[in-house]
């Protein structure tokens, strides 16, 4: 191992004896108390010296045999160690494009050489994208930047031009074949390593028209129930932007589960959204979207859909976020396993005790 303190995190003194590793409160860290000789120490640990190297630098500071040990065990365990071998090792792998993603996982991974190894869980990763309207193509070409070695989209017809988005499909893509287009605005970012042909491994499903993804039909996710396979609804209903739930089936409430809690609270829901969808059938005029909300609305699904893969515990199944303009405050609605559903997750749901919280950011002092 090769100590290397995250070079992702900004390092400034708060006083003569407290360092301050990271900016912001959600991944900011203090250290302390920290004398000069363990500051210079710490300053050697960029990744170019071993252990060995590092007790010979303690000896030369005046610092204790066991410091450069204690030292380092701190610092992993207070998320600022990182292991330059293992990115040394996996640099030929990683693009340049990836670099600023590679930093930004340090800062989210506490472990040494963890941010290396989420980048390739993200390459031997396969997702479907299902629609490619703004949202959809958007999400996908976002996956694909972010290192997913796989990203399929699906969906029928041919581009129209309120499909066309910035991170999308382009304005020269009108007219010619939705599939081939989000393939092409999706190929763009592939890195040259990636393609592979893994299990697909989450779904995400983007309706065109954000009825859908507002109040998603059971039978659109009865091929990913039967096969277990997660998905994860998101899209734009008229002002409103959609993301989630993500659905684990059997493990956390369904589309199923949603249809049926809904209606036992409102007994005329089925009632309105039959009418719902045959208006959307029967719809001559285009489904409103905002082009900045499908934007910002594809960002927090892909990076949801990133969260699920690198296992951060940040995606969380059972509720969806609402985004509505035209103040983006998100408001979460939370969702629970119906009794009656086949797909089983109202029993595992109540073996559940409490449910995933938020990591509280790590301190150290002493
Ligand atoms: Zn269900």
């Amino acid at each position: 191992m090769h100590p290397m303190i995250k070079p992702a995190l900004r390092r400034g003194w708060r006083d003569r004896q407290t360092l301050q590793y990271g900016m912001a409160p959600a991944h900011a860290v203090l250290l302390g108390p920290v004398t000069d000789h363990t500051a210079a120490l710490m300053d050697l640990m960029d990744g170019t010296r071993n252990m060995d190297q590092l007790q010979e630098e303690a000896r030369r500071l005046g610092l204790g045999p066991h410091i450069p040990q204690q030292l380092t065990e701190r610092l992993a365990t207070a998320g600022l160690l990182d292991d330059a071998t293992a990115d040394r090792e996996a640099s030929a792998a990683i693009s340049d494009r990836l670099r600023p993603d590679l930093a930004s996982l340090s800062v989210v991974h506490h472990a040494p050489g963890s941010a290396v190894q989420r980048l390739a869980t993200r390459r031997s990763a396969r997702i479907q994208v299902r629609g490619a309207g703004r949202v959809g193509t958007t999400v996908a070409a976002t996956l694909a930047a972010a290192g997913v070695g796989q990203v399929d989209v699906i969906d029928g017809g041919d581009v129209e031009p309120w499909d066309t988005a910035p991170g999308g499909l382009p304005p020269h893509s009108v007219g010619s074949r939705r599939d081939a287009a989000a393939r092409t605005a999706v190929g763009q970012w592939r890195d040259g390593r990636n393609g592979n042909r893994a299990r697909v491994g989450l779904v995400l499903i983007t309706p065109r028209d954000g009825a859908d993804a507002y109040a998603p039909d059971p039978r659109t996710a009865e091929p990913f129930m039967e096969t277990g396979t997660p998905h994860l609804y998101g899209g734009v209903a008229e002002a409103t932007g959609i993301v989630g739930p993500l659905v684990l089936p059997g493990i956390t409430p369904c589309a199923d589960c949603l249809m049926r809690g809904r209606t036992e609270r409102e007994p005329s829901w089925p009632l309105l959204v039959g009418q719902w969808r045959t208006a959307n059938r029967r719809r001559t005029g285009t489904p409103a979207c905002d082009i900045a909300l499908a934007t910002t609305t594809a960002g927090i699904l892909a990076s949801y859909a990133l969260s699920y893969i690198d296992g951060d515990g940040g995606c969380t199944s059972g509720y969806r976020l609402r985004l509505a303009l035209p103040h983006l405050l998100p408001s979460t609605e939370q969702f629970t396993a119906h009794d009656e559903c086949p797909c089983g997750a109202a029993s595992v749901h109540a073996a559940r005790t409490g449910s995933e919280t938020a990591e509280p950011h790590a301190t150290m002092t002493g």
